[in-house]
């Protein structure tokens, strides 16, 4: 039965009002951040994990969203998982991974290592490795998003990060013959590795990630991702951290939505006149009527977070 191997829900589909004011567009957001595990990466790996549902193990490596996401979709298949975490990944998110069920491995004091180790125990016990970002079932699983949608819109916006979400988004509109919708690619200033490549006309590796979106933080764009770049519309963008933190407020009063920073940022071009800056100068979004945001979501966020943020750029 197809259904019941569903893991990710139809997420809720909502205008927004106070987005499309402070826009100028209709602005109709796709509520990722209701999904199982708080984020869209529930789309993307749960369908990776029900196709390998019969293996002895996932193993990933991701002090964040990921590994939530492929906790979950464990669980759920009754597979045990083993998520691999750096050092800096915070006691909130551990916490969570071990509701969930899974094995936490504290693998390396960055990304880097941490995921080298987790790829050497995936070696020596036939486990199955679940990628963040860079796979066709991934991308076939976010595609979903934009299968869900009721009409062809004018524009989708995301934030990009590795590029797993936006490859999703690329398929799904191939896949329904709406290869003419652009799609604005979200990035922060120190996160900025799709923008990077597409400027210098090859994937580039950034020195370091310098953005509280730590989220965002894939020092390479995937491959795929890049690719597309020659293929479709994709308009990459940029936003700074401070419009980030403001836009994670103005949201939660908005929308009574709390979201991480790797989601704000693509909101954050609806509140701060960035949208209309570029669909002034390009062509691509002369005539944006209707625009799908993907609210990402992300577990990454508290109340006390958001306070500690506003102090570093000093917002009221
Ligand atoms: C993973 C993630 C992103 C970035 O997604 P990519 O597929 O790596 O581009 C953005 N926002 C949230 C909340 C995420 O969890």
């Amino acid at each position: 039965n197809m259904a019941s191997e569903t893991l990710y829900i139809a997420a809720p589909y909502k205008h927004s009002r106070a987005l499309s004011k402070a826009s100028g567009v209709e602005v109709w957001m796709k509520l990722e951040n209701c999904q199982p595990s708080g984020s869209f990466k529930t789309r993307g790996i749960s369908h990776m994990c029900v196709k390998h549902k019969n293996s002895p193990r996932f193993v990933c490596s991701s002090g964040g969203n990921a590994g939530l996401a492929a906790a979950y979709s464990g669980k759920q298949l009754g597979v045990p998982v083993t998520i691999f975490v750096p050092l800096t990944t915070t006691q909130l998110v551990i916490d969570k991974l071990k509701d969930e069920g899974a094995d936490v491995v504290r693998g390396g004091a960055a990304w880097d290592e941490c995921n080298q180790n987790a790829l050497k125990f995936v070696e020596e016990t036939g486990s199955v490795y679940i990628p963040p970002f860079e796979h066709p079932y991934i991308w076939e699983g976010n595609s979903s998003i934009i299968a869900e949608l009721d009409s062809k819109p004018d524009l989708v916006i995301c934030s990009v990060g590795g590029g797993g979400l936006m490859c999703g988004i690329v398929e799904g509109l191939v896949k329904r013959k709406w290869d003419d919708v652009p799609v604005l690619a979200v990035e922060t200033h120190g996160s900025n590795s799709l923008y990077q490549a597409v400027q210098a006309g090859k994937q580039v590796t950034l020195p370091a990630i310098t953005s509280i979106a730590i989220t965002l933080g894939a020092k390479t764009i995937g491959k795929q991702a890049f690719e597309l770049t020659k293929s479709h519309p994709i308009i990459p963008c940029l936003v700074s951290d401070e419009d980030v933190v403001k836009t994670i407020s103005q949201f939660l009063d908005d929308e009574k939505i709390l979201v991480e920073p790797a989601c704000a940022a693509s909101i954050a071009v609806l509140y701060n006149g960035k949208l209309k800056e570029l669909a002034s100068s390009n062509p691509k979004l002369g005539n944006v009527k209707k625009v799908v945001l993907v609210v990402c979501g992300g577990s990454g966020v508290t109340i006390e977070m958001l306070k500690n943020w506003k102090q570093m750029f000093n917002i009221k």
